[in-house]
């Protein structure tokens, strides 16, 4: 069994755990037993969104599980069709009622959605009166590239915690992730295995043979030493155990590098410059 995940961080003091448990995709209704699953296997670190429709779920495993609320890490995010200030307050409670939470450790903006006719700036300033309420210890940003970040730095009193985006080895965005770390704003690491398009690369599958660990494994140990938090999505009991395994072994000198030399800016999702969809 693995040993204990570590904590970063956040600008604001608050710490969050650096592995957790993603559940986009995962069926509403097949929610609460996989985050069930995933809290047995250790994880306590849940990353969930508005938009994926499961917020029910997780906040039902939760309280099933018996654990401490205080001992799990739950971030959401806003849905993309309430930018507006007053439609983002009201988005808030709902995820906080279908959580069956009183805080929220967590809240992001999902897209910056820059074609669209509400500013995100406004948006933001939302989420600073949601932050200002005490009912959620940390507020953050997701696909925000750097002139979106910038914005909001100029406009706004409250510097993002996390900035959640796209990492992988095929698109390993080290010069975003140099702007976030500079203004103090923590990574966190969306799709960290490209949704499985990168575990059967050879170099990544060289590193895993001389390791004695699975290509999966290699992938989220880049991650993790490069300092980003990653939460990996599985249904599976095996592979959530082994998505878990990562604190004791470490890559070896060259590996880190051999890995961040595989980018070649390749997109699982889309690109948050031009992406502006709401769902109907
Ligand atoms: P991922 O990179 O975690 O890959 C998940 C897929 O890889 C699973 O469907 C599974 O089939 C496979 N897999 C998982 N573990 C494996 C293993 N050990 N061996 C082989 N295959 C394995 O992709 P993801 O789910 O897109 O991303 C993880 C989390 O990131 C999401 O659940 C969500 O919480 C978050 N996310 C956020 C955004 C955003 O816009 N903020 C977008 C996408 C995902």
């Amino acid at each position: 069994m693995a040993s204990a995940v570590p904590s970063i961080d956040l600008n604001n003091g608050v710490q969050i755990p650096q592995l957790g448990f993603g559940v986009y995709q995962v069926p509403p209704e097949k929610t609460a037993d996989a985050v069930a699953t995933a809290l047995e296997v250790g994880y306590r670190h849940i990353d969930t969104a508005e938009m994926y429709g499961n917020e029910k779920g997780v906040g039902e495993a939760v309280a099933r599980s018996g654990i401490d609320r205080g001992e799990i890490f739950v971030t959401s995010k806003l849905n993309n069709g309430y930018h507006r200030r007053d439609d983002a307050l009201r988005a808030f409670d709902t995820t906080l009622a279908d959580l069956g939470f009183d805080y929220l450790d967590l809240f992001l903006i999902h897209w910056p959605l820059p074609g669209i006719d509400v500013d995100y700036v406004e948006t933001w300033k939302a989420l600073e009166e949601v932050y200002a309420s005490g009912r959620v210890k940390a507020i953050g940003v997701s696909n925000f590239q750097a002139h979106h970040l910038r914005r909001l730095f100029e406009e706004t009193e409250i510097k993002p915690a996390v900035n959640q985006i796209e990492v992988h080895p095929f698109l390993a965005q080290d010069e975003l992730r140099a702007f976030n770390a500079e203004h103090e704003i923590v990574t966190e690491a969306w799709s960290p295995i490209a949704q499985g398009k990168v575990l059967d690369d050879p170099a990544i599958v060289a590193i895993a043979e001389r390791l004695g660990r699975t290509p999966a494994q290699i992938v989220l140990r880049w991650h993790i030493e490069r300092g980003d938090v990653v939460f990996p999505k599985s249904s599976s009991r095996e592979r959530m155990a082994e998505n878990f395994a990562l604190f004791d072994f470490e890559l070896e000198t060259g590996d880190l590098a051999t890995l961040t030399g595989l980018d070649r800016g390749e997109r699982t999702g889309p690109d948050p410059d031009t992406f502006n969809y709401i769902p109907g």
